[in-house]
């Protein structure tokens, strides 16, 4: 059951396969009133293949004066979406190098085959939504999920404010009418999954198995979002048990005044607009959703976007888990009454490969979901959440494919994988659950 493995046709144009970033550090500053931005990147890599000339993606932001190891490049270019910059020798393949590129400009939503993805103006503040192609809204990257790097983030933004971004906060300072302040994502991460959130907003402190939990929301939001997160540490127990320990250093929630659209995971953290600040299970399953994508997602991350069952049906199915675990129908009712939605759905949607168009169905959420219980009840609860422990520890902070995942389970359980996702994957007609 080998699938393609050549270039990325949900993000055309994004990525270059040619070099590698291991580290990103963006010092950057943020004028809310203006929604003005301006920052130095600079981006230790590794030349992957010999390089006469390599390329970054950044969307509408200018770049300055580049400079490649101390010297400024042979030539620099900016066309479309892309920075081209040619040093003034080839890098030869294995080399370290690093990048520094200043740049500015305002920063917009990034357009893709799924739509505008990337750094949101709200009303009083801004948010950071790449999923899965807006991460050159605002920062100069190798943009595959492949190319997971480490992080460190210097924001100033206007008194007042809380800047938020992934992985753990360091000190902050004031300079003039501005403060300054840090993170530094220690665990490798995709770019896509960097973030930066501003608004006025206060802490809601918590923790759970060890791990640090900050639930940020508009002060005047603070009894509703804290009546509304208040499973979360449950929750961060329950996937714990189920899926192994959690990922990261510290998770946390922002809430924002304005309502979204939908929630979004990022690494360590997770964004809701205020609409989701109750306690009914529309919304609490969201609130575990996007909390289960830190183990399934941002640590162990598709390498290719038709993948993204990977990340949708798991967490999907950790909704479920969710409400079986908290007293609610078992992940069974769920999965027997999502089976007979779908069931009078159209059946055209291949879940190894959706298509750009549709990689954010419904269907392959709850697909993706019924596939899972599908192998739990086939091979039982001990060695299907062994086989979910065993996903998240081999893989742990890296990326994979769905036949990595079909491998295992056959390694795992003895049974032969491809017999048994085929169906479910591979074919378009929806199988009936065992
Ligand atoms: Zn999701």
């Amino acid at each position: 059951m080998r699938r393609r493995t050549d270039g990325d046709a949900y993000v055309p144009g994004h990525g270059d396969p040619s070099f590698a970033v291991d580290h990103y550090d963006l010092d950057l500053t943020v004028n809310l009133a203006a929604n003005a931005l301006s920052g130095v990147a600079t981006l230790t890599c590794r030349a992957l293949a010999d390089l006469a000339s390599f390329e970054l993606d950044l969307y509408r932001l200018r770049v300055g004066k580049v400079v490649i190891d101390g010297r400024p490049p042979a030539k620099h270019a900016q066309r479309r979406h892309k920075v081209v910059l040619r040093p003034r020798a080839t890098i030869p393949a294995g080399a370290a190098f690093t990048v520094k590129i200043p740049y500015s400009g305002s920063p917009r939503p990034m357009p893709g085959k799924d739509g505008e993805a990337g750094w949101e103006e709200l009303e009083d503040g801004l948010i950071v939504a790449s999923q899965p192609h807006g991460a050159p809204s605002w920062f100069p990257c190798n943009d595959r999920p492949d190319d997971k790097a480490t992080y460190a983030f210097t924001v100033t933004a206007p008194q007042g404010y809380t800047v938020v971004a992934n992985g753990r906060p360091g000190p902050t300072r004031r300079r003039g009418s501005t403060r300054v302040w840090t993170y530094a994502e220690d665990a490798p991460m995709a770019s896509y999954l960097a973030t930066l959130q501003i608004g006025r907003y206060v802490a809601l402190p918590g923790e759970s198995v060890g791990v640090a939990l900050t639930t940020w929301c508009p002060p005047a939001r603070k009894p509703a979002v804290a009546e509304a997160f208040a499973d979360q540490p449950a929750m961060v127990e329950s996937f714990s048990r189920l899926f192994g320990p959690y990922p990261f250093a510290s998770y946390a929630a922002v809430v924002t005044d304005d309502e979204l659209e939908i929630p979004l995971e990022a690494q360590s953290l997770s964004i809701f607009g205020s609409n989701l600040a109750y306690r009914a299970w529309s919304a609490q399953r969201l609130i575990a959703h996007e909390l289960a994508h830190q183990w399934f997602g941002n640590s162990v991350t598709l390498r290719h976007w038709r993948d993204i069952w990977l990340h949708e049906g798991f967490a999907c199915y950790a909704e479920w888990l969710w409400s079986e675990a908290s007293g609610g129908p078992t992940a069974d009712a769920h999965a027997r009454q999502h089976h007979a939605r779908l069931s009078g759905l159209p059946q055209d949607l291949l879940l190894a490969d959706p298509g750009p168009d549709d990689m954010f169905d419904d269907r392959v959420y709850k697909r993706g979901a019924l596939t899972l219980h599908a192998l739990r009840l086939r091979v039982g609860d001990d060695a299907f959440f062994d086989l979910l422990r065993a996903w998240t520890s081999r893989f742990r902070h890296s990326t994979v494919t769905t036949d990595d995942f079909v491998e295992l389970t056959g390694e795992l359980t003895g049974l032969d994988g491809a017999e048994l996702f085929s169906p479910w994957l591979d074919e378009l007609p929806l199988p009936a659950l065992p």
